[in-house]
């Protein structure tokens, strides 16, 4: 069985403790790799690397590293096929997803801080004859860059190829439940032959080596992706210590639905903004308010379509619905149903554990669940599910659908279906989110910042933000 390992100094290094964790394949529910149970020891190796390249990497001609990250692009795109079954092995999630989102947007990472980097600029000021102002961008060292498990390489990439472009070193961390793909990306990394020490990719659990990362009293920066309590810890390590934080965190996105939308459009890209990655996307929308006028048909489609979707083997070109992440994730999605059936919901359609046969007897597959009847302040409505389950709730007037949209405390990103544009444009700017996708969901510019408001997070990744987030700007004024 398969041994990863950590990429350290440029090169696939055992962890220091010699001992591993194993890897569970979530569609079949066993162990298929064993992956490193690092722990600080491993974390001062791989900042000693990065923190020996830094000093190199940051004087590289922006040109020079933007020529690296293009390979590493490039390489991505060509393995792709690789990389998606690797993903959707260790993930669950259909290929076709992985095949079509998830790893051509890791590529897409890669390339667009490959070429954003060239067109960074920074400002001058001039004071009329008497001083002029500039702002350097320089890199701010090495870079702790801890991510999730549901988009395991897309976001991944998204905090290392804006910290590799901005001069940065990096010392990266993937969620334990999903290394696979990173750990491919090491390999890229050798073959595109990015110098050692430049990123260095350490496996094993959060509390061990996401933790030395934040805690490390030399490493300036944490960009961290993932759940809001993780969140809440990080940023109580990092904020005494003054760490440049980045926090991208959980959503509960409100899907607001009026009468006069384009149905069609609208239900077909509710079914994916519901389900798509079994709902374990962080701006799937879990709450979904529907105007009062089109609330049983809606309702009656909607279900019969969540029905009718194919869950089973990942790697099946018709399956729509995978395995979700793990045991523990699938149990306490599990719970939540239980929660809402307490709360006084109907489950309409779902929320069971699904025993497909052979090899996935034992895969954590769940049909997906449409509930109704909640309150919208009750705890299915307000805590962060991340599964395959929605909840519907009518709504009468515009002001009752934005009071239960900006109810949770989170605020990460929110779908509207409208074809009145005063309102659309009304709503919003009201909406307390991040992102406000009108008349569809997941698209996105790369030049636009990305991130959450409340406890969805501080900061924002994405766009020249990024660029800007790694780097640390220094004004310096010159008296004429
Ligand atoms: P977690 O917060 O559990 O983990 C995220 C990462 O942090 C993992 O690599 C994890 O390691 C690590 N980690 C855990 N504990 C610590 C610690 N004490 N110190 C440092 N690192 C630590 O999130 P999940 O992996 O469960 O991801 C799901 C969450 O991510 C959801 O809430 C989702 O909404 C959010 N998310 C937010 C996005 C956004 O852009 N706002 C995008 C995607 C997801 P390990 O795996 O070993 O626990």
């Amino acid at each position: 069985m398969q041994h990863l390992k950590n990429y350290i100094n440029g090169e696939l290094i055992v962890p220091v403790s010699a001992s591993y964790l194993d890897n569970y394949c979530p569609s079949t529910g066993k162990v298929y790799s064993h992956i490193p149970d690092s722990d600080e020891r491993d974390v001062e190796l791989a900042y000693a690397a990065a923190k020996s390249a830094f000093e190199s990497w940051s004087l590289t001609p922006k040109e020079k590293r933007s020529q690296y990250l293009l390979r590493i692009a490039a390489l991505i795109e060509k393995n792709l096929d690789r990389l998606a079954l690797a993903e959707s092995t260790d993930n669950g999630k259909p290929l076709k997803l992985a095949k079509t989102i998830d790893i051509p947007r890791a590529a897409a990472n890669f390339h667009f801080y490959g070429t954003a980097i060239l067109h960074h600029a920074s400002t001058a000021h001039s004071m009329e004859g008497t001083a002029i102002n500039y702002t350097l961008h320089q890199p701010v060292g090495v870079a702790g860059c801890i991510s999730p498990w549901n988009l395991p390489l897309y976001l991944f990439s998204w905090k290392i190829a804006p910290a590799l472009a901005a001069g940065c070193t990096v010392v990266a961390k993937p969620s334990e439940i999903t290394p696979m793909t990173a750990f491919l990306l090491s390999e890229i990394c050798i073959e595109a032959g990015l110098p050692a020490g430049v990123l260095n990719i350490v496996h094993g659990l959060g509390a061990k080596v996401g933790n030395a990362i934040v805690s490390h009293k030399d490493i300036p920066l944490i960009s961290f992706t993932g759940g809001t309590a993780t969140g809440k810890h990080i940023a109580s390590v990092a904020a005494p210590m003054f760490k440049k934080l980045s926090l991208e965190l959980g959503g509960k996105n409100p899907n607001i639905i009026f009468a006069d939308c384009d149905y069609e459009k609208m239900l077909s890209t509710t079914m994916l903004s519901s389900f798509a990655n079994q709902g374990q996307i962080c701006l799937c929308g879990s709450r979904i308010f529907v105007e009062r006028k089109i609330y049983d048909k809606f309702r009656t489609d909607f279900v019969k379509k969540t029905k009718a979707l194919v869950i089973g083997d990942p790697l099946n070109e018709k399956t729509k619905i995978g395995a979700v992440v793990s045991k523990p994730h699938m149990e306490k999605i599990l719970s939540y149903l239980e929660l809402a059936k307490k709360e006084g919901g109907a489950i309409l359609c779902g929320g069971k554990q699904v025993h497909l046969s052979g090899e996935f007897a034992d895969g954590y597959f769940l049909e997906p669940a449409v509930v109704e009847g909640l309150s919208f302040d009750c705890r299915t409505n307000q805590e962060e599910i991340f599964g395959p389950v929605v909840t519907i709730t009518p709504f009468d007037t515009e002001e009752e659908a934005l009071m239960m949209a900006n109810s949770t405390m989170y605020g990460l990103a929110s779908i509207l279906w409208t074809q009145d544009l005063t309102r659309a444009h009304r709503m919003a700017n009201n909406i307390h989110a991040g992102i406000v996708w009108i008349n569809c969901w997941l698209l996105r510019d790369l030049r636009t910042p990305f991130g959450g408001v409340k406890a969805s997070g501080v900061g924002r990744e994405g766009g020249f933000e990024a660029l800007d987030f790694f780097t640390e700007p220094k004004n310096v004024c010159i008296k004429l």
